[in-house]
């Protein structure tokens, strides 16, 4: 972190690259251990992305890294290492072949705090890490501890099979992504930057596969991220005149912040259909078929209609409008005292084809108060670029897919939430945002919850799907026959 000069610092970030680990010892138990007993060994560092940089332990981060030396020797020898910014990890496995432009796929190590009231309510010990009845507990395991042992166990077999690629591909593993990734994945994308790379794709968490939640669709959905919503928050500001709460004025510093707010609830932005989520809703209209396939080939007629049953519930909600929301407000001390001030900080999602400029003059319209300033607290992340869907780097993906999970249906869809991927986006207009986990609509709470855990099964799938994926989008037999196969597979939709 920029707030924490380190030795390391200056040698990994500004200097030439470095590999970080001396030569691992590949007789120590961890080199033999299992996925499960890796990814429950990453669980017990506590990289937890605080606020406040203070807290960090930053400790806990450079423990990891020994440990992924020890856990995967193979990669820790033939792959190139470098440290970024302290922190984070950039791993590159040159290919054969320099003409063609490498894929990144990118997780992060750290993982959001366990909440002090919550802590009773865990069954293990959300860093103890333990394996239990076919589950790694603990936090980080679903988000996304699990992936990071997934790439890393993948591309050690590979090597124990004797894998080259053809084409160069790299690891990326930021260290703050639960509190926006600058310090990581920014700096990652900006050391890449700066050597001149283009990347051909990126590979980023996201949506997953999701089980039971369309009705009138048995498959489950591998829901891949092909577009995200831009990010922004809002501080509102009121001020007043203070005094005793003994003689009120007519309206004060909190009541008028209150109707502002509840006008913004009342006033919600418009509903539509992003050609992303049009695309998606097609797919899985054809499948419905009935009445929903009806509708849906003849949008323009019923689009009311359609808007408004997505507009019902909030999964497909924030899919169709810009989202706004008070997450922390302040305001008063004292109970006799009239606070000279509030505040409300306001959390927005932008819908693609909106901007910072546009929600400003919605909130301002909505709110029709001069007296309730408004400004901009933080940094603005535009909605994503779409990411195409007609190229093969997409076709290898959906055949990765499916080679990995038969059954699903394969859906690309708008991530209403914010990865690191935001990062790279000067890098490739390749983006995708898809982890390679089945999640149920109850098993999707543990995330970022108590009892947060990881199936041994489902991670034994995503060490298989990354092997595919590399194999399918790096290697070089398998690009051909992908080639002679895309039309089946686009076919298949
Ligand atoms: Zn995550």
């Amino acid at each position: 972190m920029k707030y924490f000069l380190s030795l390391f610092f200056c040698l990994s970030f500004f200097g030439s690259p470095i590999t970080a680990f001396s030569t691992p010892d590949s007789t120590t138990v961890d080199a033999r251990a299992g996925a499960a007993e890796k990814l429950a060994a990453l669980v017990r560092y506590e990289t937890v992305s605080a606020t406040d940089p203070a807290q960090f332990k930053y400790a806990e981060f450079e423990k990891l890294h020994a440990y992924l030396a020890k856990a995967f020797p193979l990669v820790h020898e033939r792959l190139q290492v470098e440290v970024i910014n302290s922190y984070s990890l950039l791993y590159t496995w040159a290919g054969q072949d320099k003409h063609l432009k490498p894929i990144l796929f990118s997780a992060h190590t750290d993982v959001v705090p366990v909440e002090a009231a919550s802590a009773a309510a865990w069954q293990e010990q959300p860093f103890a890490g333990k394996v239990k009845e076919g589950y790694v507990w603990g936090r980080g395991t679903m988000d996304d501890k699990y992936r990071v042992i997934a790439m890393l166990e993948a591309v050690e077999r590979l090597l124990k099979q004797g894998h080259e690629p053809e084409r160069t591909l790299y690891l990326a593993f930021g260290h703050d992504e639960e509190i926006g990734g600058e310090e990581g994945a920014g700096k990652i994308a900006q050391h890449l930057e700066q050597q001149g790379v283009q990347l051909e794709a990126v590979f980023d968490e996201g949506l997953a596969i999701a089980e039971g939640v369309v009705p009138g669709i048995q498959e489950p959905l591998a829901l891949v991220g092909t577009a995200a919503k831009g990010s922004l928050n809002l501080l509102l500001t009121v001020n007043g005149g203070g005094g005793h709460s003994s003689a009120p004025p007519a309206e004060t510093t909190i009541g008028i912040l209150s109707s502002a707010i509840q006008r913004l609830h009342e006033n919600p932005f418009r509903p539509r259909l992003t050609a992303t989520t049009r695309a998606s809703l097609e797919i899985l209209t054809e499948r419905m078929g009935g009445k929903y396939r009806f509708a849906m080939r003849h949008y323009g007629l019923f689009k009311g209609r359609i808007l408004k049953k997505l507009s019902e519930d909030r999964a497909t909600d924030v899919l169709i409008r810009t989202k706004l929301v008070p997450t922390v407000i302040s305001g008063g001390e004292k109970s006799n005292v009239l606070p000279r001030q509030a505040t409300a900080l306001l959390n927005v999602r932008i819908l693609s084809g909106e901007d910072e400029q546009t929600v400003l003059r919605h909130v301002r319209q909505a709110i029709q108060d001069e007296r309730v300033q408004i400004e901009r607290q933080g940094e603005y992340t535009p909605p994503s670029p779409v990411t195409a869907t007609d190229t093969w780097i997409f076709v290898a993906l959906k055949a990765t897919i499916l080679e990995t999970f038969p059954d699903v249906l394969v859906v690309p869809a708008l991530f209403p939430g914010g990865t690191d991927a935001k990062h790279y986006t000067n890098l490739t207009s390749n983006i995708f945002r898809f982890a390679p986990q089945t999640v149920t609509r109850e098993s999707a709470q543990l995330i970022h919850n108590v009892n947060e855990r990881l199936s041994v099964e489902v991670l034994e799938q995503s060490i298989s799907f990354y092997g595919t994926l590399i194999r399918n989008t790096c290697g070089s037999t398998a690009l051909e026959q992908l080639a002679d196969n895309d039309e089946s597979i686009l076919g298949a939709e």
